[in-house]
């Protein structure tokens, strides 16, 4: 995409804090670059500390920049020089742990972020609003009266209500039951499309950055190793830290054959590449729990080391003649014991490869 006609747009942001000691300063973000279309949902993924909301309190203008640049339809909100205030930026934060206001009823929540309205309109476009997260019999319900789901639906109205920009929500799901969060997901992509809301939301869970995201952005120490569509991050991860990252998988040494070939342990696999300049070479092959399919007829045997019952499938983890260990998802009907030699053959195609 062309980041000139980007809704938002992150370049080279750098941002720091206060040392614990008060001596100095700490990098929190560094060189942190991406785009957003209009119409988009982005997700930062990353583990605790990597610097998420911090990047989404830059972008509402509640975190000073101290390098790089933040625009929001082309306009330069956020540099080392410039700082508009954050009630200028047309951008609805939607909180982790939602930060309803518990004495007002769910219709007054929502009516809250739309004082520039006359009264009477402002409670109208506010049910109009529930009506488009389905919970507008629930418009007289004070927040304790409403499951996590529910409150979450109202947080997500009362951010969407006074129309922003763009909407930036911080760990979303995290509070929320496991069962009910990938259905939430699901359920909240399906909203911020049907409104064509634009969306960036952080997230440590790789599962509700795939189901609701349609560009994510792997961070580790405060930066974005890659922004990409979840597809190319799972097929055509640009660094072996990511290739771990995502998915199940684990690297495997292959010899390169030819320039579109490399063998491993279990047999030939074709490359994506062209790989001629490094015939006879040692590479790192990832292979991933579905590109090992079990099958009982098959002369090539693995034994079975751990198991993990996922409902539809076990995760099998098997130990190939070498002792080098691979993931299998295998249908849960096929529960082989601990110790058992299975039958297993590759059906990878998409080879990520990396040489040093
Ligand atoms: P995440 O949301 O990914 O968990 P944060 O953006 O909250 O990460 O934090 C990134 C880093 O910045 C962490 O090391 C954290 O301790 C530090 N940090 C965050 N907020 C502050 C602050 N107000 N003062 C000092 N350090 C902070
Ligand atoms: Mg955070």
């Amino acid at each position: 995409m062309n980041s000139a006609h980007a809704l938002l747009s992150i370049k080279g942001l750098e941002i720091d804090y206060p040392s614990r000691d008060g001596q100095g300063r700490v990098t929190a973000v560094k060189d942190l670059k991406l785009d957003l279309a209009q119409g988009e949902i982005g997700c930062l993924l990353g583990s605790s500390g990597c610097g998420k909301s911090t990047v989404l309190r830059a972008i509402c203008g509640f975190e000073p920049v101290k390098a790089g640049e933040i625009l929001l339809r082309d306009q330069i909100v956020s540099s080392a020089s410039i700082h508009l205030p954050p009630n200028q930026r047309k951008v609805g934060m939607v909180f982790q742990d939602f930060a309803l206001f518990p004495h007002l009823n769910v219709l007054e929540n929502i009516a809250f972020g739309l004082q520039h309205l006359p009264s009477k309109q402002r409670s109208s476009v506010a049910l109009e609003w529930l009506k488009r997260v389905s919970l507008a019999d629930k418009a007289d319900a004070y927040p304790h009266e409403l499951s996590g789901g529910q409150q979450q639906r109202v947080a997500l109205a009362r951010a969407m209500a006074p129309e922003p920009d763009l909407i930036l929500l911080d760990e979303p799901f995290s509070s929320l039951d496991i069962e009910l969060r990938e259905r939430l997901a699901a359920e909240m992509r399906e909203i911020l499309k049907a409104n064509n809301i634009t969306a960036l939301l952080v997230t440590h869970d790789q599962f509700e950055a795939f189901a609701i995201a349609d560009k994510v952005g792997v961070m580790t120490d405060g930066k974005v190793l890659q922004w990409d569509s979840p597809y190319e991050l799972y097929h055509k991860p640009v660094n072996r830290y990511i290739a771990d990252f995502i998915g199940r998988g684990v690297f495997v040494k292959g010899i390169v054959q030819s320039n579109n070939k490399v063998h491993i342990e279990l047999g030939e696999l074709d490359l994506e590449e062209d790989r001629s300049k490094e015939v006879g070479k040692e590479i790192d092959v990832l292979l991933r729990a579905d590109d090992i399919q079990h099958d009982d007829n098959s002369t090539l045997l693995a034994e079975v080391v751990r198991k993990t019952f996922r409902g539809a499938d076990f995760l099998y983890t098997l130990k190939l003649a070498s002792g080098t260990e691979i993931f299998a998802f295998v249908p849960s009907h096929h529960d082989h014991a601990i110790g058992e030699k299975i039958g297993i053959h590759l059906v990878a195609d998409h080879v990520v490869t990396f040489s040093d």
